[in-house]
């Protein structure tokens, strides 16, 4: 742990608690910083483009400093991690169905995140909590759980077989190098609903324009729409999408993947599509993506948020959860409107 003075009941990572929300610069050629954490003098010199970077020998941390902000990152990413840490580094750091998981060790990584808040969804039975607030009816059953495709509830960490069938279906021929389709976060009640879920912390959603490719590994948007694309599907209307100046590429990935593995699990599973975000973000983002789901199918497109799901959790069993959710950082400051 990075700082075993404060040896919590509940490990958690660094939050409002233990750190300045103003860095202090001391130099600038090479840039140094006072150590992020409240009463450490260390002197560290920040990562760059020439350097890692120096960590701090009590907190283990690395502190960014640039023009886009401060930050700081774990030189070991457990200590970023609030639940099964040590099962978290052996099964999901380099795992070959994870797309960038060295960056699990930043404050601002959303897989981390992700993992803090679902994996400890898992561990107390509540991921149908969730489900409950996406589909706004109660649930009696647990799903199951996949984050980045692998499948978090259970041992086996096993790839996802629906999501591996609809890679082989759009994703065989991508005309420019890329990472497939990875759903951030889903939950799957077979024969009764299939969420996939497209997780923001301070990154926003992405947006293809219309006119030529903005770089060698992006789509442009006809070839979205025309690659993601199946005559049996229904939710999103690709005409009007055709049409849009503009459409959030994620999302109308995860939400084709979702309706057509949906089909692929049974006649009865119901997709769902939710772009979870910070309270106050993204508002325009769901708006606009609203407008291409066809209007039978609303209901099966939503913007969910953090906060939410914290308000779900309401007891002392979530307390290590809402204590993480409440002292959470990002560049320094609070995270969530919690
Ligand atoms: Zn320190």
């Amino acid at each position: 742990m990075p700082s075993m003075n404060i040896a919590p009941v509940h490990w958690l990572p660094f939050g409002t608690l233990e750190l300045w929300p103003k860095p202090q610069r001391v130099s600038e050629q090479p840039r140094r910083v006072r150590c992020y954490v409240r009463g450490c003098q260390q002197i560290l010199a920040t990562p760059s483009r020439a350097s890692r970077g120096e960590i701090c020998p009590e907190h283990r941390i690395r502190c960014h400093h640039s023009s886009a902000g401060s930050t700081y990152s774990y030189a070991d990413p457990r200590h970023n991690i609030i639940a099964s840490a040590d099962l978290f580094a052996e099964r999901i750091i380099h795992h070959p169905f994870k797309f960038e998981s060295h960056r699990m060790g930043l404050e601002k990584s959303e897989d981390a995140v992700s993992w803090n808040v679902f994996r400890s969804l898992a561990e107390l039975d509540s991921l149908h909590r969730v489900a409950e607030l996406i589909l706004g009816v109660p649930q009696s059953f647990e799903p199951d759980l996949y984050l980045w495709g692998i499948k978090i509830s259970g041992d086996d960490f096993e790839s996802w077989d629906l999501l591996r069938a609809a890679r082989d279906r759009f994703e065989s021929n991508l005309p420019v190098d890329r990472p497939l389709t990875e759903p951030d976060i889903a939950l799957h009640l077979p024969g009764q609903y299939l969420i996939l879920i497209e997780a923001k912390f301070t990154s926003p959603n992405g947006y293809y324009e219309q006119g030529p490719r903005r770089d060698s590994s992006s789509l442009t948007l006809a070839e979205l729409l025309a690659i993601y694309h199946d005559s049996s599907l229904d939710v999103l209307d690709i005409e009007r999408a055709r049409q849009s100046t503009r459409v959030p590429y994620q999302l109308w990935r995860n939400m084709v993947f979702a309706e057509w593995m949906a089909r692929l699990d049974s006649s009865s599973t119901i997709p769902y599509h939710v772009n979870l975000v910070r309270a106050g973000y993204e508002q325009q983002v769901a708006h606009e993506f609203g407008q291409l789901v066809r209007p039978n199918h609303q209901a099966q497109f939503a913007q969910l948020t953090w906060e939410e799901i914290y308000h779900a959790c309401v007891g002392p069993v979530y307390r290590p959860l809402r204590q993480y959710f409440e002292t959470k950082t990002a560049g320094l400051t609070k995270a969530f409107d919690v």
